[in-house]
């Protein structure tokens, strides 16, 4: 048992060891394995170059070494993170020692197909160099040829020297040992042209030769690559360092070329780009003139729009028309026109009120359906006339117009109205004076017929009475002959005086309306002078059966007339009153005393004058009764003389009338007169004859 669990035991242990020796063994094997296999990392490189190749490898004032291919190593040497020293070579032959000697690991340099390859390997290209000529900028040239005579300026080393030699013979070159000579001839304005090594996708070239700062690239001659070189023989180093390149980034490394190439290029880059900056720096110039442009053109829209947005205000508000502008029927907005229209002093009482309120009550509802019919079909209305009530409640004609508007961003009704009230005068005015020239033209018509019917009855009754006198014979006696006449002169003498009555009354009216109608006052008893021409007719009318009846309330009153034209007013009176009252009838002339005016009534119980008719009875050549139906005699004269007579004396004439019933016409005449005053003359009243002469006359027209 126990030697059981000691060879347990035992070979436990030999499990371990097993296992450790394994895992020495792996160790072992795999730090053989690496150390065959694996190139140690150099810590250090030492690269040489020679020093006075600008661009790319030279030693500033200072002496530090600069140059595109030391910036290119530098980089390199971050990238592997190798720290890398400089060894300073005057010349190739300087640096093919330094490297045969074992003083530098790594030359830099061109690709010669010289004898350097048996000393030395290349890794590969990683970097193309251009050979490159340079010209003054302000040179107008476009290619190597049109810079012959000018003259290139050249190291004697550079190999371009040698290609232009062979390949341009005619060209000027100028030769110099150095590229500072170059430099120093360029600056002292001895070369304007030269031929230089320059890498293009590195910096600019007056980066590294300031002199060059005003010179344009005319042309590339050819491009070669650049490479590095080891010892003969070194070649992980070599593997090294192509690997190590092979990490740097594009921006820090181009990709070479492995040969050497030929370019021409008439249109470089630079010139591309500048052209390209010309045409952004125009574009951009061009967007902000028109930035500049738009900025004039909206300053200036936003100026006129703030122009005609006053001249439209200013419009509204001088405008002699009312504008209303109503959202949703309350007004939003009054002008001064609609304010003055409507009677109001400010748009208080206007605006926030319901615009029906404006509008005449019969018209409210068909405003209202304008309205809906203008917000759904937005249609303008065309003008119409309408009646408005103004605040003091007074309605006036306005003509409207209305429209559908966007006013602050909301549909809107704009009412336009227009005060017509006054132009509604006027027209009512001209209507009216036209149907008073018609009803005169009327008239005339009725007078002239009138005239003529009042001139030929009589003239007509005359005629025919002569023809019966003419009758009588010579043979009959004297006696018969008495007789004839007898019978027949009244008639004449009757007709007679109608037509010397006619012929009166038109003098008369011709007179007054030249103003020659005298008047003679003089001191007379009025009761008197009323009485006794009233009187002396009351014998004529019991022929006809009508009663005068004569009363007066005072016996006496003197005052100022003329006694010969109140008869001619009361006979005229008083035949009207004959004439239009049926037999039976009365005639009441009453005499009151007013104390300032004496009121004379002639009353009769006649036919009466229809309502109508009473305002225009006193006008000039009016007749009640139709002239083609005439019932009595007449020329439609009489009233208006006594109208004129009336009002001569100062007095007036009125009518009171009932149709069927009768008629009493009212004179008033001024008794202001002193009766004392001795400068006015007393009146005769007339004589008995002439009083029955003038009743012959004013009655010649009534016939029994
Ligand atoms: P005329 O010379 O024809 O009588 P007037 O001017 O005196 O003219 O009267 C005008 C008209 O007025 C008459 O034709 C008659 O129609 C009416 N008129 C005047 N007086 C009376 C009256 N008393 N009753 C009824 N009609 C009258």
């Amino acid at each position: 048992m126990n030697n059981e669990k000691v060879l347990k035991g035992n070979s436990f242990m030999k499990k371990i060891l097993k296992t450790c020796v394994i895992i020495m063994i792996l160790i072992n094997c795999t730090s053989f394995i690496s150390l065959g296999v694996t190139y140690k990392n150099p810590k250090v490189i030492k690269v040489t170059s020679i020093t006075n190749w600008k661009p790319f490898s030279y030693l500033d004032s200072k002496g530090n070494p600069k140059g595109i291919l030391i910036d290119f190593w530098k980089a390199w040497g971050k990238v592997n993170n190798i720290k890398v020293e400089f060894v300073k070579a005057t010349s190739w032959a300087k640096s093919l020692e330094l490297i045969k000697n074992g003083e530098a690991d790594i030359h830099l340099g061109l690709f010669y197909n010289d004898n350097r390859s048996k000393y030395m390997d290349f890794g590969s290209p990683f970097l193309d160099l251009m050979t490159v000529i340079y010209i003054q900028e302000d040179i107008d040239a476009f290619n190597i040829n049109d810079i012959k005579d000018l003259g290139i300026g050249v190291t004697e080393e550079n190999y371009a020297r040698y290609y232009l030699e062979e390949n341009y013979p005619d060209i000027k070159l100028l030769i110099y040992k150095d590229v500072k000579d170059v430099m120093n001839d360029v600056k002292n304005g001895k070369v304007k042209a030269v031929c230089i090594d320059y890498y293009n996708n590195f910096r600019n070239i007056s980066f590294y030769y300031t002199e060059l700062k005003d010179f344009k690239l005319l042309q590339t001659i050819y491009t070669q690559p650049l490479r590095v070189a080891v010892k003969k023989g070194e070649k992980e180093l070599l593997n090294f360092i192509n690997n190590g390149i092979k990490k740097m980034s594009v921006s820090e490394i181009e990709g070479a070329k492995s040969k050497w190439e030929y370019i021409n290029i008439y249109l470089t880059k630079d010139k591309v780009q500048k052209y390209i900056l010309i045409a952004f720096i125009v574009i951009i110039l061009f967007l902000l003139m028109n930035i500049l442009f738009l900025k004039n053109r909206i300053a200036l829209g936003v100026k006129r729009l703030a122009e005609s947005e006053e001249s439209y205000k200013k419009l509204v508000t001088l405008c002699p028309d009312g504008i209303f502008v109503h959202q949703k029927g309350k007004v939003v907005f009054a002008n001064d026109a609609a304010i003055k229209i409507l009677g109001e002093k400010n748009d208080t009482n206007i605006i926030n009120k319901n615009f029906l309120e404006f509008i005449q009550g019969d018209s409210k509802k068909t405003i209202q359906n304008v309205i809906y019919m203008l917000e759904k079909f937005k249609i303008t209305t065309p003008t119409f006339e309408e009646k408005i009530v103004k605040s003091n409640g007074e309605i006036i004609d306005i003509e409207m117009t209305m429209n559908v508007i966007h006013y602050k961003e909301k549909t809107a009704i704009l009412t336009i109205i227009r005060d017509i009230s006054q132009r509604k005068e006027r027209e009512e005015e001209k209507q009216k004076i036209l149907r008073e020239k018609l009803k005169y033209e009327q008239l005339k018509t009725e007078f002239f017929a009138n005239i003529s019917h009042e001139i030929r009855t009589p003239l007509n009754i005359l005629l025919g009475t002569i023809q019966l006198i003419n009758k009588v014979s010579e043979n009959d006696d004297i006696y018969t002959q008495y007789q004839y006449y007898n019978k027949y002169s009244h008639i004449m003498t009757q007709n007679c005086y109608r037509l010397l009555k006619l012929i009166n009354n038109l003098i008369d009216i011709t007179k007054i309306d030249a103003g020659f109608f005298r008047m003679n006052f003089k001191k007379y008893n009025i009761v008197q002078v009323v009485e006794d021409i009233t009187m002396s007719v009351v014998e004529y009318v019991k022929s006809k059966n009508i009663n005068i009846i004569f009363d007066t309330d005072i016996e006496e009153k003197v005052i100022l007339c003329d006694a010969d034209k109140i008869e001619r007013v009361i006979l005229n009176l008083l035949s009207n009153s004959i004439k239009f009252t049926k037999s039976g009838g009365s005639i009441f002339v009453n005499i009151y005393d007013k104390n300032d005016v004496i009121c004379i009534s002639v009353r009769d119980t006649g036919i009466g004058i229809p309502k109508e008719e009473q305002k225009t009875i006193f006008e000039r050549f009016r007749q009640v009764h139709p002239l083609l139906n005439r019932e009595r005699e007449g020329s439609g004269i009489g009233l208006s003389l006594v109208k004129s007579i009336v009002e001569s004396h100062g007095g007036n004439i009125y009518l009171n009338s009932e149709y069927g019933k009768g008629s009493e016409f009212i004179i008033e005449i001024p008794s202001n007169l002193n009766p004392e005053d001795k400068s006015v003359l007393v009146g005769e009243i007339s004589s008995n004859e002439d009083k029955i002469e003038k009743i012959n006359i004013e009655f010649s027209d009534i016939y029994s």
